[in-house]
């Protein structure tokens, strides 16, 4: 896979990872765009989202809340819609059309962050690009961000 970016970067505290999401919020622009966030259960997937939410306008830190049960939350900023996707209680191709992922994707403002999307091919194939997020000791995680070229 060819990345026309890629950054990486590291926090050490669930505050550090919300700071982080301006920084990381700007190479995810300009909309429409999807992403796949990677990384094992409490890596930090949603308090990313939290804090990309908040760097677009779209939500306060507090109001963005994991879609575990609702699968897909909305948040309606003033330049970008976010779409925040929880994915891992889908099991079928077929759910994932019912929930239209790919209808979300095509709306002109739409930031769609993708949380356990590497389950599905069709998502994989159809993102913008990932973000990995690694344990890296204690409260210390990696961040991997690459676009797509
Ligand atoms: P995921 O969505 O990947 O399952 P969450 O964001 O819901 O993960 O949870 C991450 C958990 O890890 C939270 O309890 C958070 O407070 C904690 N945490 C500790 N250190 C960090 C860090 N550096 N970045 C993000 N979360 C962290
Ligand atoms: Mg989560």
């Amino acid at each position: 896979m060819e990345f026309r970016e890629k950054k990486r970067f590291k926090t050490r505290s669930a505050a550090g990872t919300l700071a982080m999401g301006e920084r990381v919020a700007e190479m995810l622009l300009p909309v429409p765009k999807m992403f796949v966030l990677r990384g094992d259960l409490g890596a930090g997937k949603t308090t990313l989202v939290k804090g990309i939410a908040a760097a677009l306008g779209a939500a306060s830190e507090e109001d963005v809340t994991s879609p575990t049960f609702t699968l897909v939350h909305e948040y309606t900023g003033k330049k970008v819609r976010l779409f925040h996707l929880d994915l891992y209680r889908l099991e079928t191709e077929r759910e994932l059309l019912t929930l239209g992922l790919e209808e979300m994707s095509e709306e002109p403002d739409a930031l769609v962050l993708v949380e356990w999307g590497e389950k599905f091919p069709s998502v994989v194939e159809r993102a913008d690009g990932e973000i990995v997020i690694e344990h890296a000791g204690g409260d210390e995680r990696m961040f991997y961000v690459r676009v797509k070229a």
